[in-house]
Order: structure tokens, then sequence, then C-alpha cells
């Protein structure tokens, strides 16, 4: 694979791409609970005490945001727009008033709302409780029943109109007010390593806090987009004839990166273990049937308890597994075929859980199975890796590829390689192996591990991967102690430590690490400024500027676009900046390569005027013609010689100029109807011509984003394949409403600049002998089997990687998976991030279902899925699933279970919510038939790098009362317990909300007590609350406890949440109870129908 910038270094791994490497040393700064406020954060000077991790468990800041004073607005909602005077960078860098604690990769840019200034723990701060809690959902109603024992039909529970798809509600609400924010600096802070400290080898643990984030409250915000901003004077730059001759520039090499100033860390131990007893072992979990719940049982060799509904350490295992399933039994126990009596309330749903749950990832010498991905948890890292890094499907490793088909589960990986850490986690230590780079396998490569075995008095190790046996590096030797075990281990983090960063050597690079570039593509189109979308843009943008990293390395530019495309000159020599014009759009070249990307700090102030009087220049421009692929290719000719990040707002379908699109969609309803079966190819791109212009992005190290703003079809299957292929996201606002949709544009922004990301980067995921990687899914580009290139990658990105046997694997034995990042810090140092889990391998049956890892599992089917709806008849695709389903339960059923009764539905406990998933993803956007082809492109888009905690919301979202916050009393969050999505628990007299992590809808029913309605939208009655309303703050409890709750799913999702009003008897009625899938819908089963038609299938399979 010819990497950008030359030929790889012969003794580079094969999987790595020499370029450079970006990012996030914020994300190495994962904890610090406690720590001393530091001041130190932009000069990235020295000495930071250690984090106090001695304590007792890092104590959550219990001075979480909702207990803060009301201030108006939550402290730290992102703000809307900022009035363009507003704008002005501080001189200084911002305060130090929120460094203290928050962890640099949760940056307090986090999307909604961080803390008040003063306040600790940031993001996070208000989610884990004391460690102390007790998990309150272990009783709760959707307890553990393991099995189901159902029998005969259900009446249907009414049944419900499906409604209008998402996208479609003309309701659109607009943000809360904002906070205003006080700009700040970017979140990443420079690197605290000190050059020196890690130059001692490879012992030392350079674990050490990393400036903060500079957080900091948004500065009061009004509502933007009432008006564009005034323009300034531009006259010059709108009087400026654009010339269709651009003198051509030269290229200019990027200017070198001076040497980030660094500091010294120190790590400390992370003592705070309190809570490690592990629940008393049991007798294996055997083909027993369900009584069984996994949990209480710790075998031998057995991981104790995945999967399964959170719980605390240390605690006692629930008693018997028949008590906890007695509800079950109670309803459904003595089932009689036909009986058509099956409790609703006693079919298993998700639970709530309040509280945090601590989990080391090894004890005792074997993995401990993760908590659910969806839980509230705190990662010790002993050995293994966070499951916040990778995540298996199932925790013990099935022996030969029999027994995993049998199990009918599926094996795979969900990686997510710079998820944001809990801020009170361990950060990652940074190793620093100086010259030599870090000890590797001669024979596969894989990195030292805390898994790899020295043998003869330490001077050789076998690989943990591979097998092969190496001589240990003579500087690298230890003897070892009477464990077997080199007696530095626990002083070495590459050895105690499932996810270490080691620092690249030159031999992964071929250049010097790219720069951070930032190129900001705005339509300017005709239908983008009546809109509204520009002057949106536009503004989201100018704010953002002052959350870009500082420094030298960061460099931007910005063009324009409609039928051609308007490149500005922001060079300071200039009075104002330049409009330089590419009139030709099929064959798309660059002016001024050297002037149209400039370093930040020097075009700031051009950078603002120009931003503030875009709008304006083109408020009367009657092009609607966008040529959105010649501006890609436009903007990624400026930066060929850098690489970095475009950000693109498009608000039409691409109509000129390269990679034109047509408005198929009309075409293709005329097609949907005359025959389904070609129906999903509007779902795939049009043709070839921006898949291949994206793949020479990547290889040149450009990422794009889409901001889609727009009120009509753009075609998202088409412009989606860029950002796929270059590690980018699409993000949709649809129908674009100026009013309801700038803050939420302004908050994506911003998150997307300052979240924890990395440049440059390569991914490999290699596996132990008898397991090897089938496949890759997620954004990015491929050009070897083995690899993934990533021009951008950041905390939100998920990759699935699918496993196969090649061989047998030993019983007993563990089989481990570990996944390299090589990437480029926004600040320009090179680094591998490297993970590794261990797990062990089994050849029972039963210890795979035991071990199911529910979340993971779905979330596997729930990409497959979305993969294969674009080129396969949805009909397919929907049986696929139904019978994945089926397989496994049968496969249970048949092989585990005991129970002799036919008439009983049998579930493993650890996937007992399956059914439950598996109907609501047969109801989600993407698979159903009435979805807009755009909305079902973007969901498709979304899922395909979708995290595990958050794809399962996105399927069966969460949906809480809101009319009656006032009298719940919640100790840790403001987030009252979870109601079933089911219009049974809908009442006429309720408020609801609903969220899936992207959307968020407020039912009213129609017989709500109008005080209740005027305390939280200012208004008594319904009817006269305005489709389009701002969530706002009032000066009562109830609005203040429903605008915490807001903010707090925002800063769990990290995404601002469109909002929309939803009433009972209209469209916005219907689309709410879409949501309902629980519901009998006119082509969808009932919940408990599903359960019936899932047994028979299991019937009939049986006989
Ligand atoms: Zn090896």
């Amino acid at each position: 694979m010819a990497a950008p910038g030359g030929p790889r270094p012969s003794n580079v791994p094969a999987n790595y791409n020499p370029n450079s490497l970006a990012d996030g040393v914020q994300n190495l700064q994962i904890s610090r609970p406690t720590g001393p406020p530091t001041s130190a954060a932009n000069s990235g000077v020295p000495s930071r005490p250690p984090p106090p991790f001695g304590q007792q468990p890092p104590p959550f800041s219990s001075s979480a945001p909702h207990s803060a004073p009301f201030t108006g607005t939550s402290p730290m909602v992102r703000p809307g727009p900022i009035p363009p005077g507003v704008l002005t960078r501080p001189a200084v860098p911002p305060s130090t008033h929120s460094q203290p604690s928050l962890p640099p990769n949760l940056a307090s840019n986090r999307p909604s709302g961080p803390p008040p200034v003063t306040q600790p723990p940031p993001p996070f701060g208000s989610r884990p409780p004391p460690p102390g809690a007790l998990p309150s959902a272990m009783s709760s109603s959707g307890g553990p029943p393991s099995a189901i024992l159902l029998s005969g039909q259900v009446a249907p529970r009414g049944s419900r109109p499906s409604g209008t798809p998402f996208g479609s509600s003309p309701f659109i609400t607009g943000p809360a007010l904002p906070p205003g924010s006080i700009p700040h600096p970017v979140s990443n802070g420079p690197p605290a390593f000190a050059p020196g400290a890690s130059q001692g080898g490879p012992h030392m643990p350079l674990a050490g806090s990393l400036p903060p984030p500079q957080g900091g409250p948004a500065a009061p915000a009004t509502l933007f987009a009432r008006a564009p901003p005034p323009a300034p004077n531009m006259g010059s730059l709108l009087g400026s004839p654009p010339s269709g001759a651009m003198p051509p520039g030269t290229m200019q090499a990027p200017p070198p990166f001076p040497a980030v100033p660094q500091g010294v860390r120190s790590s400390s131990p992370f003592v705070a273990a309190p809570q490690g007893a592990l629940p008393p072992s049991g007798s294996p979990y055997g083909p027993q049937a369900w009584q069984m719940p996994p949990r209480q049982v710790a075998p031998p060799s057995a991981v104790p308890g995945a999967a399964q509904p959170p719980r605390m350490f240390g605690m006692p295992p629930p008693s018997q597994s028949m008590a906890a399933m007695s509800p079950a039994m109670g309803q459904m126990g003595a089932s009689t075929i036909g009986s058509s009596k099956i409790d609703p309330n006693q079919i298993p749903r998700p639970i709530t859980s309040s509280s945090v749950l601590l989990h080391e990832t090894r004890q005792g010498n074997q993995a401990n199975p993760p908590p659910p991905a969806t839980s509230d948890y705190i990662v010790k890292d002993t050995g293994n890796c966070s499951p916040r890094f990778l995540r298996c499907t199932i925790n013990q490793i099935p022996c030969t590829v029999d027994l995993l088909t049998t199990s009918g589960m599926q094996l795979a990986l969900m990686v997510q390689p710079m998820a944001l850490p809990n801020p009170s986690e361990e950060p990652i230590q940074v190793v620093d192996f100086g010259e030599s780079g870090p000890v590797r396998c001669s024979r596969c490569k894989g990195y030292i591990n805390p898994f790899m075995k020295f043998i003869d008095q330490g001077r050789r190790f076998i690989c943990n991967l591979c097998g092969f046996t190496d001589e240990t590096p003579r500087d690298y030797h230890c003897n070892l102690g009477p464990d077997g075990k080199r007696r530095d281990a626990d002083e070495r983090p590459e050895l105690c430590r499932g996810t270490v960063e080691f620092v690249a050597t030159k031999e992964y690079m071929v250049r010097d690490p790219m720069p951070a570039v930032f190129f900001f593509l705005i339509d300017v189109s005709m239908n983008a400024i009546q809109t509204g979308a520009t002057a949106a843009a536009c503004s989201a943008i100018n704010q953002v500027i002052a959350d870009l990293p500082e420094g030298p390395r960061t460099m931007v530019g910005v063009a324009t676009f409609d039928s051609t495309i308007h490149f500005y000159n922001l060079k300071r020599a200039l009075q104002q900046p330049l409009m330089l014009i590419v009139p030709d759009v099929n064959d798309v070249y660059t002016p001024l390569q050297s002037d149209v990307i400039v370093q930040l700090s020097e075009c700031r102030q051009h950078l603002e005027l120009l931003l503030e009087s875009i709008p304006t220049m083109f408020q009367n421009n009657r092009t609607a013609d966008s040529a959105f692929g010649a501006a890609v290719k436009a903007a990624f000719l400026a930066m060929k010689s850098t690489g970095g990040k475009v950000l693109v707002f498009q608000s039409v379908l691409p109509s000129v100029g390269t990679g034109a699109l047509s408005s198929r969609e009309a075409d293709g309803r005329t097609n949907i109807s005359a025959g389904e079966k070609e129906a999903h190819k509007l779902l795939q791109p049009a043709d070839k011509t921006l898949k291949t212009m994206a793949i020479e992005l990547a290889e040149y190290q450009v990422c794009v984003d889409v901001f889609v703003t727009t009120q009509s079809y753009v075609d998202i299957a088409s412009i989606s394949v860029i950002p796929r292929t270059t590690g980018g996201q699409v993000y949709y606002y649809y129908p674009f409403s100026a009013l309801s949709d700038s803050a939420k544009l302004y908050n994506d922004l911003r998150w997307n600049v300052t979240r924890p990301q990395g440049f440059e980067a390569v991914m490999r995921v290699r596996c132990s002998q008898g397991i090897q990687v089938q496949e890759y899914f997620g954004n990015f580009c491929k050009r070897i089997p083995t690899d993934v290139d990533l021009p951008a990658i950041d905390c939100d990105k998920t990759i699935m990687v699918t496993l196969k046997h090649d061989d047998k694997l030993q019983d007993g034995s563990e089989c481990a998976f570990q996944c390299a990042l090589l990437y480029t810090t926004v600040y320009g140092q090179r680094r591998i991030r490297v993970s590794t889990l261990s797990l062990p391998c089994t050849s029972l049956l039963s210890n795979l279902f035991r071990t199911a890892d529910l979340d993971t599992q779905f979330t596997c089917f729930l990409k497959q899925a979305a993969s294969e709806v674009p080129s396969t008849p949805l009909l397919q695709v929907r049986e696929q699933v139904t019978n994945l389903c089926i397989n496994i339960l049968h496969s249970y059923r048949k092989f585990c279970a005991t129970v002799s009764s036919t008439g009983q539905l049998i579930l493993p406990e650890a996937l007992k919510l399956l059914p439950l998933y598996t109907l609501a993803l047969l109801k989600s956007t993407g698979l159903r038939t009435d979805g807009r082809i755009d909305d079902r492109s973007f969901w498709i888009n979304y899922v395909s790098s979708l995290s595990t905690p958050l794809a399962i919301p996105l399927v069966y979202p969460r949906m809480i009362s809101i009319h009656d916050l006032d009298l719940k009393e919640t100790e840790r969050t403001p987030i009252p317990p979870v109601i079933p999505l089911s219009s049974e628990h809908v009442n006429d007299d309720g408020i609801y909300l609903l969220e899936n992590g992207e959307d968020c809808l407020i039912y009213i029913g129609n017989s709500v007590d109008p005080d209740i309605i005027r305390q939280l939208f200012g208004i008594s009655l319904v009817d006269d609350i305005p489709t389009q309303f701002v969530l706002q703050p009032y000066d009562n409890p109830l609005s203040k406890k429903l605008n915490d709750v807001v903010n707090e799913i925002r800063s769990q999702r990290c995404s601002y949440l469109r909002l929309k009003l939803c009433k009972k008897g209209d469209s916005s009625g219907m689309l709410f109870f879409s949501y309902m899938v629980e519901d009998k819908t006119p082509s969808g089963l009932s919940y408990v129908e599903f359960l019936v038609h899932i047994h028979r299938q299991i019937q009939s399979k049986m006989t």
C-alpha cells in the first residue's frame, strides 16, 4: 500500500501507514476526578500532580450539574449562535476555572451541558453516583425473568398508525436558550509529556494529565438565525471582479511544527478498588435451563456473569434464580397452550439502572465480562482493555466453528479505539521505548502486552497472538519472579494494562506529522441562502473558530460554492479577503494554493469578517445549481499536500459539475410502484464518480464531513460515499429550519472539531491463532485486506470487526484480540494506541449463551442489516433479521434448556431482550418501507459508524414522563426511570419525552393540566404552543428539571438532539406513536404477538 508521502519503511509493519499521526492527547487524560486545578494547560508545562487515585473510589462529583443553582439555562447547554459582535476571542487563554477536573478528552464542549464552571467534574460529572450505591435495578420490574413461558395468542393491544418518518415532522423546536459561550481554547490541550520524561526507556509510565479542555460555559447567546449578521463592509471583496484566471499559486510546504511543549506526567496506581470482590462462584452454568441466571455462577474458568443486568461488584449475588424468575412464572408458568393471558408487564424489558458499576477488566487472572454497554460504569484496566475500546459479541470464544454455528450467534468485535472514558477512569499511559520503538513480535508484529509470556529467565517471550518465540531485546530484559512473571510487570503499563499508547518512532512515518487543517465549504446557492442555511453555517463556523486548537499547527480555509467555486485569500497582508473564483466545475483546479489555507493565527480577523459577510454577499444569489462534487475536489486539491478535514455545508441536490446527481427519488417512486424488488437501489450511490474521488481523498489523508441542511431530497446515498470512505460522517437536518436547527448545527460542528480525534490513522486488529478477521465495517478506506485507513478518527467512531475461525482453539486456553491504531494527534505527535483483550475459549454451548453480550450482539445485527439494505430487497433483510433471532433462541431451546413443555418460550438470560430489540429493528426507519429515501440513507449511514451504547437507543429509544419530574427524587441523575415503549403507558394527562440519541420528541397529551403546560412551556394551552418552539427555562422547579434532563441526555449522547413537539391528534402525534415499538401497527406485530410468533417458529423447528 502506498502511503502518501512515500514508501513505507521496510521494517514497519504492513499495517502501518507511515504518515503522520495526530491528536488526541486529550484522550490520554482520562480521569483526574479530583485533580487539582492547573494552569499549565496551554503551556504544556510540566509537573502535574498525580491524580488522586489513592483515595477511595474517585469521588463523583456529587456536585452534578443538576444540583447547581438554577441559572436560567443549564450551564453547559451548548449555546446557540452568538451574535457576531460577541465573538471576539479572549486575548488570554480561557481562565482555568473549569479546568481542574475536566478530563481533556471530555472536553467541556461535549454537546450538551457540562456542569457549571465552578463544578469540577464535567460532562460525566453527574453520572456516576458514589460507587457505593446499590443497584436499584436488580429488583426493578424489567428484572431477571430469564425465561418466558408463552403460549397462545394475545389480543393486540390496540393499533397505532405507523407514523411518518421522523424527519418529516413539521414540528421543530428550538434549542434551549444557550447560555453563552465564552470562547475558549480547544479542549485538546497540548500534550503534557515532558520530552525528557519519557526518555528513560520503556518503563516509565507517563500517565499524567494533559491540559484539560477548557471548556467553559458558553457565552449567553441569543437565538440565532433570526437574521443574518450585519454585513461588514466588504466593498472591496464584493467589488473585485471575480476573474476566471487565477494566478497559479505555488505550493508551499506547511510550516514545520514546532515542538510542542511537554510536561511531566506521573502515573499513579489506581488504588481504589474497594469493591472488587467477585461474587461467589457457583456451579457451572450448564445445559440446564433458564432457571440458572448466569450471573450467579462463576464457573472455574469462566467469566462471571456476562451481560447481566447491572450489578455492583462486591454485592452478594442475587439469591436464587427461581426467585428472580417468579414474576414470569407467576404469569406464565402454568402455561397451557391456548392461554391468551400474557401480562405485558411481565415480559422482558430494558432495565433502568440508577447505579454506576465498577468494572475490573480481569479478576483472578480471568477475563471479567463487561457490564452492558448501555449501563453506567467505571473501568479499572487490570490487564484487559476497557470494553469501551474493544467489546466482543460473546465473552468466551467458541473453540470450533461448528460450536459457533450451532449457537446461531455472531462472533464480532466492536472497536472504538478512541472512545470517551468516564472521567473517573485512570488515564491511558504513554510508553516511550525510545529509538527502538515498542517491543513487538517479530513474526506477526503484535505489540507487547500483558499476555505475552516470558520464559527462560526472561530472555525470551512467547507471542500470545501467533505463538512465536522471540528473544527479549537486551535492554528490555528482566528476571522472572517465583510466579513466573517478570518482576517489573506491575510497573510497566505495557505489561499490566490492556490499553497503552506507544510513542511512535520515525519508522512509523514517512513525513512529518500533518498539521490540523480545517477547510470549510459552504453552499451559497439560492436555496441555501433563502432558507437561512448559509447564515446558520457561517455563524456556526465563526463561533467554532474560537474552539480550534491554538498554535501554528492549526490551519484553515474557506470556500463557498453554487455553480462555481469561490475561494478566499486570507493572507494577512491583504486588507480584506479576496474572492477567487473557479468557474470550471468539470475540470477543477485550485487557485493560489498557498494562500487559501492559512495559519489560523494569521487570519483570524479576516476569517471572522468573511464569515459575517458571506450571507449578505450572496443574499441576492439566483443561482440554483450546486457543484458539491467539484467543490470538494477543489478543496481537496488545495489541501493535498497536507491532508486535513473538509467540513461541507450542503443544502440542495448537487446538480452541476463533477459528481452531479439527478433527482432519482421521483423516478424511484415510479419504480417502487412497479416493483418492490428494485426499491433498494435508490439506497446505493448513483454512480462511481464520488467513490473514486473519495478514495483519492483518503489516500491524501483528507477526511470529509457533510452537514446536510436541506428541505428537499439531496441523494444522501450518493453524497455519503465521501464521508464514509474518508472517516467522516453525515449530519442531517431535514427539514432544515433556521430557527430550530441553528443551535444544533453549531453544537454538532463544535463537537466535531473539539472532540478527541486523530488524523492520518491506520488501524489493524490481530487475533490469536485459530481466529482471524473476516471483515471490517465502518467509515474508512480499505486498500489492503488487513488494515483500514482512517484519514480521521474520533472518539465517536466505531468499527465493527467480524471474526472467523481458521482452526480449532484449545478449551481452557485464551484467545486474544489486539487493536493497534497508529495516528497523529492534533498537536502533531505520533502515537500507537494498542488495546488488547484476552478471552477464555470454551467448548460448551451453554458458556456461549451465558456470556453472550446482548448489546454488542444486537449492534452487530443492526450493522449487518444496515449494510445489507442497499443491496438486498427489504423483505429479505427483514426475514434475515428475524431468523437470526429465531436461530439463536432455537439453539438455546434445543441444546441448553431442559424445560419440557413445548408451550414455553425459553430465553437465555443474557439475551432475553433479543426479541424486543429485533422487533424494534424491524420497525426502525431503515427497515420500514414507508420512509423517505434520504431518511433511510441517512439511517444506514448513521448506523455504519455507530457505537454500541448509541445503537441500542437508536432502535429502542428511551422514553420518560416529564409532567411529574418535580415529584421524582433521583439521586444521581436527573433522568427518571424509563417507560416501556407502549402506548398503554402514555396517558392523556401526561407529557413525555422520547429520545434516540439524535432526535428528541416531546409529546403532550390532550388533557394535561394547563398549569403544568404553563410551567414547562410558558403557555397554558397546548394549541397555543407554536409548532416550532424553543425549550426555555422558566422560573419553576418543573421547568428547571426538564432543562436538566435534556442537558443530561445531550451530554450522555454527545449530541444536541433535534427537539420536536408532538401533540395528540395530529401528524406529530402519529410520529410519536410510531416509536411505540411494542404496539401493534398495520404492518407490524405487537411485542407480545412477536414473542408468540418467535415461539411458534421455534416449535416448528423443534419438531
Ligand atoms: Zn506474534
